[in-house]
């Protein structure tokens, strides 16, 4: 299946009701069970980690997706895939012989490289698209849920697109000589790390972000945020309470508060205080 309008496509994966028709398929030889791969017309042309199956029960047919798996789902670009799987026609054909396609069924299916969020970062399409597969709905600045269901859910959101993120800091080759190891490379998290954090914007923070001079999303979340009432310190953060798999989802803004759910809601990382 292929979507020419990559997000048109990403919408209607998030939204099964969109109005939006923007994916092409050649199902006719197909038996239900088959898997689809899904291709967008992203530039470079890319393909979703997660595959669908074809429903042939329902209806005039379709492709069944499995929506709990979108957010979690990544972009990998065809041309790296046809190279490594040594599929000739895979940008000309709609269906792969039955030795490409277990290619592709394994390759997208047990790759144990999962992508994560570094890969969000960037300026290119498939970033963005990247971006929006992960949209959970609302508005990364004011929670406001952005509706996909309309006509125009395509102007309805912004999609915030954050410079490349380099390679971390090499270890220095630089060891003492009692050192009974090899270094293992230091990475701070991603979110001491970065000055800029890709985000999913409504209308109206898009044209408030825009207004206010803001290039970074970081920054225009701070901006937004009460200053500390101890020390008048900026930059002071919302407290999430919760154990998350990993800090590197959760921007700068967010103050990780630990498990036990606190009465307060704002945390200062000059002096600690805290207050709802
Ligand atoms: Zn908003
Ligand atoms: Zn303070």
């Amino acid at each position: 299946m292929e979507a020419a309008d990559w997000k048109d496509g990403v919408i209607t994966l998030l939204e099964p009701d969109s109005p939006y028709r923007p994916w092409r398929y050649a199902f006719g030889d197909s038996r239900p069970g088959d898997y689809s791969v899904m291709v967008l017309g992203t530039d470079p042309v890319s393909v979703l980690t997660l595959l669908g199956r074809i429903d042939h029960e329902g209806g005039l047919g379709g492709a069944l997706f499995n929506d709990h798996w979108v957010g979690s789902s990544n972009l990998v670009d065809l041309a790296t895939l046809a190279m490594v799987l040594d599929l000739d026609d895979a940008f000309t054909t709609w269906r792969f012989t039955d030795d490409d396609a277990e290619r592709v069924i394994l390759a997208l299916h047990e790759s144990r490289a999962r992508g994560g969020p570094f890969l969000r970062w960037g300026h290119s399409s498939v970033s963005a698209a990247r971006i929006l597969l992960n949209f959970n709905g609302k508005c990364d600045s004011c929670d406001e849920e952005i509706d996909l269901r309309g006509i125009d859910a395509r102007d309805r959101m912004h999609i915030h697109t954050a410079d490349p993120l380099p390679r971390p800091t090499p270890h220095s080759p630089i060891r003492p000589v009692d050192h009974p190891g090899r270094y293992r490379p230091y990475r701070a998290s991603l979110r001491d790390e970065v000055r800029d954090w890709p985000a999913v914007l409504c209308r109206r923070c898009h044209v408030r972000m825009r207004n206010g001079n803001f290039s970074s999303f970081i920054d225009f979340r701070f901006a937004q945020h009460p200053e500390c009432r101890e020390c008048g310190g900026a930059r002071t953060q919302r407290i999430a309470y919760g154990e998350p798999v990993s800090p590197d989802y959760f921007g700068p803004w967010v103050y990780l508060g630990g498990c036990v759910e606190g009465a307060d809601d704002w945390h200062c990382d000059n002096c600690e205080h805290e207050w709802s």
